[in-house]
């Protein structure tokens, strides 16, 4: 087993800038495991495949191949071949990725392929149930959060600057919709896990977060 840092954390609590930077400094590989299940909403979207419709969900996971490939030290995102890395971080793969992670076929899908990455390497891995279901042998587990107000800001400064116009009602809503889903889903649901440590980067900086992981790693 490779050195495994577990990162879960609801929606917007910066996982994916820490991790990321967290496994720059270390030389671990960052593996986004959202990336994994907004690959398969995508694909769910464009065949439109309703949630509801377990039947077709089940049978459109058994074709929808996901892969990860490192291309410059940056994850690249595959599906069935096609490289869907910019297209999965729009809204809407967002919003189906939420609800269709809910389902233990989808997770089942891609609970191999996150576990045989974790074996063969060292990694920083972030989602929801990396510390309590994926990675339970982690040896270091973090929980990350932030208030929602802080990951409403985040996100509205964010999109901002990008130049997208929106609204910051909506996101806090939409976030609080996530957290709802993400939490009390059967299946995995999000929450701490028992050895992780809980981090509140609300009112701490992207370095004073990745400083505080990295002195929780031994060496
Ligand atoms: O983190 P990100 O927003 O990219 O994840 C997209 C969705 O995938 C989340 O809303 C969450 O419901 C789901 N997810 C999950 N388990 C993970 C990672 C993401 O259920 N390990």
């Amino acid at each position: 087993m490779g050195y495994n840092i577990a990162i879960d954390g609801p929606a917007g609590a910066g996982k994916s800038t820490i991790a990321r930077l967290l496994a720059k400094r270390k030389g671990y590989v960052y593996v986004d495991t959202g990336a994994m299940y907004r690959a398969l909403a995508l694909y769910f979207l464009e065949q439109g495949i309703r949630p509801e419709d377990r039947e077709a969900v089940v049978d459109a996971c058994r074709k929808a191949e996901v892969a990860i490939s490192y291309e410059d030290g940056v994850q690249q995102i595959y599906l069935n071949r096609r490289n869907v890395t910019s297209q999965i971080r729009e809204e809407a793969v967002g919003n189906m990725a939420s609800v269709t992670s809910a389902i233990p076929e989808v997770r089942a899908r891609l609970l191999d392929l996150q576990r045989q990455l974790a074996k063969e390497q060292d990694v920083v891995m972030d989602g929801r149930d990396i510390g309590t279901y994926v990675l339970p042998e982690a040896q270091v587990k973090v929980y990350l959060t932030a208030s929602v107000e802080t990951r409403a800001d985040r996100r509205y400064k964010e999109l901002t600057e990008k130049g997208v116009s929106c609204d910051y009602e909506e996101i806090a809503r939409d976030i609080q919709e996530r957290d709802e889903r993400d939490m009390n889903r059967e299946v995995a649901p999000l929450r701490q896990a028992e050895d992780a440590v809980l981090v509140d980067s609300s009112d701490m900086t992207i370095e004073e977060v990745v400083e505080k992981i990295e002195g929780l790693c031994e060496g």
